[in-house]
């Protein structure tokens, strides 16, 4: 049968042979065939805005990363045991953005693989199992990125924390436990209190991991002091620091390349995934000179594909397209026009309780008077900008949250053309749906 599958057939044939649990996006899906930049298209050619998708970080299908990873697929690629120039190009484009600390890497294929590979070096350094996460807090897939995911085991079909798991409250100034100004110390003060629930067990601290801003979390910028305090605490009981960058890191937030950085602090090991292939699958953990020494214990860590030539070519490419095109500049400055012309839409449409993030990875949380969340209504918004040929996407724990995190290549034209949907959207009468 050569005659193209109709999404329906898709849709049909996804149900009976693909993991149940996989879900689609929007109740209409859509079957994307190009992307260039911020745009993506679907097989009718209709043309969106991508406001979504913080893996193709430099633009969709960016012609440089593109002709790298095919150049490099047509001469060799195999595994890292051989010597190959672009494993050490790769690691001096990452060295170069990371404070000199942190200054050994291990290359894997994706963000689960990368917390997976610093929860083992945690129990290495430190022979403790007890992680400290947040609430709401996801780290991957794979079983122990689960167990320190509150996200996934605290949401359906999950069954709560592990023994050696503590949470602390989602550090959320505008809905959490504790609201407004300098809440740092008091959140901080709940990361203390994990330390003391694992030292009355008779146990020790293996390490706190948190992104610098709680993405699924519904983009929750961390109060100011919170890590610094928290470090200070989980480093005086001998853990570690983990910064999860997987969503945060490559210059989406603007004003630093990671995002630990806006915390002024420097973690022991960050993990780094999504945006550092630009789609490709590739990411690494980086950590200081001495986490990797007591890692190599003699049992050797062996990936068959991490740091592959063509994964390196292609990381490379985009940390150098990062900037050549300044395109953290770009986060900066799109993102903070559009973060003050989404605040200007909060006067109008009360039902804006909250606009927050920093570079291009923004968030806008919807509520009704009493704080309640507006999840139906945040849905409806998602998918009446879909219609208008814009792709957002919903989250947080009430998914009540639009996130912002697109192509970093986004422009302040890009900014107003959303603006001008959302005004539109916001005007409609959909508070009774
Ligand atoms: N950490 C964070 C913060 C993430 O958002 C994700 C993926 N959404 C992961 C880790 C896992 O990455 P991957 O899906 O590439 O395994």
């Amino acid at each position: 049968d050569l005659k193209t599958p109709t999404n329906q057939d898709l849709i049909t044939y996804r149900k009976e042979h693909l993991g149940k649990s996989l879900s689609l996006q929007y109740k209409v899906p859509i079957k994307m065939v190009r992307g260039a930049g911020q745009y993506l298209a679907d097989q009718f050619g209709k043309k969106y805005l991508d406001t979504v998708n913080n893996v193709a970080h430099v633009g969709h299908e960016h012609p440089k990363v593109v002709k790298a990873g095919q150049e490099q697929m047509a001469l060799i690629n195999t595994n890292s045991r051989y010597l190959h120039e672009n494993i050490n190009a790769l690691a001096k484009e990452l060295l170069e953005t990371l404070p000199p600390e942190l200054s050994v890497l291990h290359f894997v294929n994706s963000g689960s693989e990368a917390n997976e590979l610093a929860i083992r070096m945690v129990k290495a350094n430190t022979g403790e199992k007890d992680i400290i996460a947040s609430e709401v807090g996801y780290h991957g897939n794979a079983n122990m990125c689960i167990d320190i995911s509150s996200y996934k085991f605290d949401g359906k079909g999950g069954s709560g924390a592990l023994e050696h798991t503590q949470i602390f409250p989602l550090p959320d100034a505008f809905r959490g436990k504790y609201r407004g100004n300098q809440t740092g110390e008091k959140y901080a003060a709940e990361v203390q209190q994990c330390i003391d629930t694992i030292h009355n067990k008779k146990r020790g601290v293996g390490a706190l991991i948190i992104e610098p801003i709680i993405s699924c979390g519904g983009q929750i910028e961390l109060p100011e002091g919170f890590l610094a305090k928290s470090y200070e605490y989980v480093r005086k009981a001998g853990g570690l620091c983990i910064s999860d960058e997987v969503q945060t890191g490559c210059g989406r937030m603007g004003k630093t390349f990671w995002g630990f950085q806006l915390h002024n602090v420097i973690p022991d090991i960050v993990t780094i995934g999504k945006p550092l292939g630009n789609g490709h699958p590739i990411a690494a953990v980086a950590c200081t000179q001495e986490v990797a020494e007591k890692f190599a214990n003699g049992m050797e860590y062996f990936n068959t594909f991490g740091g592959n030539p063509v994964s390196c070519a292609i990381g490379a490419e985009v940390l150098k397209t990062v900037k050549r095109e300044n395109l953290q500049q770009n986060a900066l400055e799109v993102g903070e026009y559009l973060k003050s012309e989404l605040k200007e839409l909060t006067k109008t449409f009360p039902i804006i309780g909250d606009v927050r993030g920093q570079g291009l990875f923004l968030g806008i949380e919807l509520v009704d008077e009493e704080l309640n969340p507006l999840a139906e209504q945040t849905d409806y918004l998602a998918n009446r900008m879909k219609d208008h040929g814009i792709l957002m996407s919903t989250d947080g724990p009430d998914h009540n949250v639009l996130k912002i995190k697109p192509p970093i290549v986004f422009t302040k034209e890009n900014a107003k053309e959303l603006i001008h949907y959302l005004k539109k959207i916001f005007a409609e009468d959909f508070m009774q749906i």
